[in-house]
């Protein structure tokens, strides 16, 4: 029986354990996948935490942003554009989503369908046991969507595009053109955040302005495209940080507000807005966030997005690709780590030091 190293969470909020997993065999269309980077997400950090309201059954490999080199393939496949695929080539590849529930096949809305299988919340010692991506190794089912990744995107980038990057490509994809005369203001300073100001400046915003924290982040979003900053450390007052936006917008309110932080930034987005703005809900996991309905923009419209379509993830992996000379992605990822340390990666998450960990292979 074949095994590999894997980063095992064995019991909420303890160390997790480096293990010898079990490597399926294939099934037909499947692949086998050594992965060269994973990067963390906020959403490992709460799985470790706790379980999420859908539910853990522990023990899990964490992590969902993958991105490897194929090992094995059962058969022949081809990528997202219908190309040939080889053993040897770099990929990222897209979750499945079921194709017969009612989001799938009536609604047209993949994301939500209710039985999608994603990574990172899989037991490691069930069929077919590698499905997180902290793991020497990961099975990539044969209903996953392959994209190929480019020599010139850092395995560590194309990893952030298999949840944060293809989550934002999908609120731009719903959100639509944004005119040359729009100002966007972008709430968060993350790797959501500056990925999503890189976005709205490259399609051509006037203004692009980002709100977060701290100064360090804020100065990374400079050079992803923003014209403008508010730290929300110095500026501790909502009411102000929505009067800086208004300066910004002859009183008007922002075109577009990206909520790139946590859902309890809503309300203060909302206040940003202008009377028939679009408002993107990205960010997650903020708590209880009450909207006076009565206060909200006259004809607005507010679109609440949730992961990508397989699409989503090409986008951002071209994005990655041929604007690479344009924004620095790589400052995004902000600290990497072997697999041996993915306790002082998840401690460095969880304590907020660090705000993207890149787990590297090679
Ligand atoms: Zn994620
Ligand atoms: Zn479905």
């Amino acid at each position: 029986m074949n095994t590999c190293r894997a980063a095992v969470i064995t019991a909420h909020n303890q160390p997790l354990e480096i293990q010898q997993v079990r490597i399926p065999d294939l099934d037909p269309g499947s692949l086998l996948v050594r992965i060269t980077a994973s990067t963390l997400c906020g959403t490992d950090i709460h799985r470790w935490h706790g379980p999420l309201p859908k539910g853990d059954s522990l023990p899990i490999i964490t992590g969902h942003e993958p991105c490897g080199v194929i090992e094995e393939i059962s058969g022949s496949r081809t990528d997202i554009l219908g190309n040939p695929i080889k053993r040897g080539d770099r990929v990222v590849w897209s979750y499945v989503a079921c194709g017969s529930c009612y989001y799938c096949s009536v609604a047209l809305q993949p994301c939500i369908c209710r039985g999608r299988a994603s990574w990172g919340h899989n037991r490691a010692d069930e069929h077919p046991f590698l499905l997180g991506s902290c793991a020497e190794y990961m099975y990539v089912p044969p209903e996953c969507l392959i994209i190929k990744v480019p020599d010139e995107v850092t395995s560590a980038s194309a990893a952030a595009s298999a949840c944060a990057y293809r989550t934002v490509m999908h609120g731009y994809d719903r959100l639509g053109a944004i005119k040359s005369h729009e100002t966007v203001v972008i709430q968060g300073s993350g790797p959501l955040g500056n990925f999503a100001a890189a976005v709205a400046k490259d399609h051509g915003a006037k203004k692009v302005l980002v709100i977060g924290a701290p100064a360090n982040r804020l100065e990374v979003s400079r050079r992803m495209g923003a014209d403008d900053t508010l730290n929300i450390e110095t500026v501790k007052d909502a009411k102000d940080r929505v009067e800086w936006v208004k300066g910004h917008t002859d009183g008007r309110g922002a075109d577009v507000v990206i909520q790139c932080a946590t859902s309890s930034a809503v309300p203060e987005g909302l206040r940003m807005l202008r009377d028939g703005g679009r408002y993107v809900s990205i960010g997650v996991s903020g708590g209880n966030a009450m909207v006076d309905i009565e206060r909200i923009p006259q004809e607005m419209t507010f679109l609440n997005v949730r992961s990508g379509e397989p699409r989503h993830w090409l986008q951002a992996i071209d994005f990655l690709a041929s604007r690479r000379d344009r924004f620095p992605f790589e400052e995004m990822i902000s600290a990497h780590y072997k697999l041996d340390q993915i306790n002082q990666a998840i401690d460095d998450m969880a304590s907020f030091k660090v705000v993207k960990a890149a787990i590297d292979f090679n």
